[in-house]
């Protein structure tokens, strides 16, 4: 068995195949560093899988495989993995939102536990072995031929090449078919230079609606305020849905912000309430908003074009509908990707109807498997983008060793 790329797909269905009796198993990995992604991963802590149990609620997490992995979920998914790490001495703990990271708090530990599975298992790592080609011999395998011009035959190959473009094409010269690679999770670009004084805010949960020509998306949950625009988990996630729309849009389109938490009549009602009971504070002093920190709101107040020094009192009803209109739904202007992505995967890749779930082996050339970002399957931030290479790698080393 020959596996083409060294990241966790790979590691996974390397080291399955090898401990269930796989003879002669063989990691070809391009760079120096197998499992680079995973070092680096959740920032340097590496975010392993997710608590989230039920294979229902799973599968929404996928904004593209979500179906198609709902068989593959259940042989193995986000309890098994738990059980996979802590039966090779790998302590993981649940964090309040369901991540779940190791104990020891850094990504080395996972990755050792990786090296070291793969070594006792006897899986033969060869680094700085860039395949280039991958011709099928019928029923004696396949040819591997890497740029150094190394040649290797398998029986079996596994792509597990992540979202490098070289993975897809070799899949491609075998003959699938690829849905067009675009980026997902990634921050937002805003028109505005508003936020600069607010940036480094995060606030726990902000409803979002993200409209892109005549198409809509809306999601709630943690926000962060940069330099440049938005990020944090629900702009990554609404990201990942609109990936697709965000991508053929040229990453125009306008997002509207509930800041409040609260519908037009309880704001109206709440700022009445103000009106008489905090009648001589300033606005500034005597936020609406609790949960806004001080600055977020005085920005918010230079939006209404109101002085943070008017008394509630004077808080006149035309200011009133600009306050209610920008607290419960502020319309802002996306105008690109933000610079950095926080998880970033591509979105696309192997067509999920050209593959078998059971096995994950092609439909279209027996004994080429594949796992991981190099299938159409991606996820939200959470810990899924490594549950579903956890889980294609741990099918494919258990078909190769049936
Ligand atoms: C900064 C960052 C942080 C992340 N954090 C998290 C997180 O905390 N939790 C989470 O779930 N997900 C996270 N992700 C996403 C996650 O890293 C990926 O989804 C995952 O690594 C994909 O695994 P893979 O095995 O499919 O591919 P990869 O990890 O990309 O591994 C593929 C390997 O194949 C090699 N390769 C490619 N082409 C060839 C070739 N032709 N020949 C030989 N070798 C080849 C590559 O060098 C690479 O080592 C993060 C991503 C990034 C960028």
């Amino acid at each position: 068995m020959i596996v083409v790329g060294g990241g966790p797909a790979g590691f996974m269905a390397a080291i399955t195949a090898a401990e269930l009796g796989v003879k002669s198993v063989q990691v070809l990995e391009s760079t120096s560093k197998p499992l680079e992604k995973v070092r680096l991963s959740g920032g340097g802590r590496c975010n392993v899988t997710n608590a989230c149990s039920d294979i229902r609620d799973l599968v929404t997490n996928y904004p593209r495989g979500s179906r198609p992995l709902l068989s593959p979920f259940s042989r193995f998914a986000t309890k098994d993995v738990f059980e996979w790490f802590t039966a090779r001495g790998v302590d993981l703990v649940e964090e309040s939102d369901g991540r779940i990271f190791p104990a020891s708090n850094t990504s080395s530990t996972v990755v050792e536990c990786l090296k070291s599975c793969a070594k006792k298992a006897g899986v033969l790592i060869q680094t700085k072995k860039l395949v280039t080609s991958l011709k099928s011999l019928g029923s004696d395998g396949f040819l591997l031929s890497c740029k150094d011009s190394d040649s290797f035959v398998a029986k079996k190959v596994l792509l597990s090449t992540g979202g490098h473009p070289i993975g897809r094409k070799l899949a491609l010269e075998i003959g699938h078919s690829i849905v067009k690679p675009v980026p997902s999770l990634f921050s937002f670009t805003l028109d505005t230079s508003f936020f600069k004084e607010c940036s480094g805010i995060a606030l726990k949960d902000i409803g979002l609606k993200l409209y892109i020509d005549k198409k809509k998306y809306h999601q709630s949950g943690p926000l962060l305020i940069t330099h440049w625009g938005f990020s944090g988990p629900a702009i990554l996630k609404l990201s990942a849905f609109a990936a697709r729309d965000l991508y053929s849009n040229k990453y125009f389109a306008r997002l509207l912000v509930n800041w409040s938490g609260m519908n037009l009549e309880k704001l109206k009602s709440l700022i009445s309430l103000f009106r008489l009971e905090k009648a001589k504070n300033t606005l500034a002093s005597a936020a609406l908003l609790p949960q806004l920190p001080k600055r977020l709101w005085l920005a918010l107040l230079k939006q209404v074009e109101i002085s943070g020094s008017t008394r509630w009192a004077e808080f006149s009803n035309q200011y009133e509908k600009k306050l209610i209109h920008i607290l419960a739904s502020s319309s802002y202007n996306v105008i690109g990707r933000g610079p950095f992505g926080e998880e970033f995967v591509t979105a696309g890749g192997v067509n999920l109807s050209e593959i078998n779930f059971s096995t994950m082996e092609s439909l279209l050339c027996p004994g080429l498997y594949f796992a991981g970002e190099v299938l159409d399957i991606d996820g939200v931030t959470g810990g899924f983008n490594f549950q579903h290479c956890w889980t294609s790698g741990w099918i494919v080393g258990k078909a190769i060793a049936n």
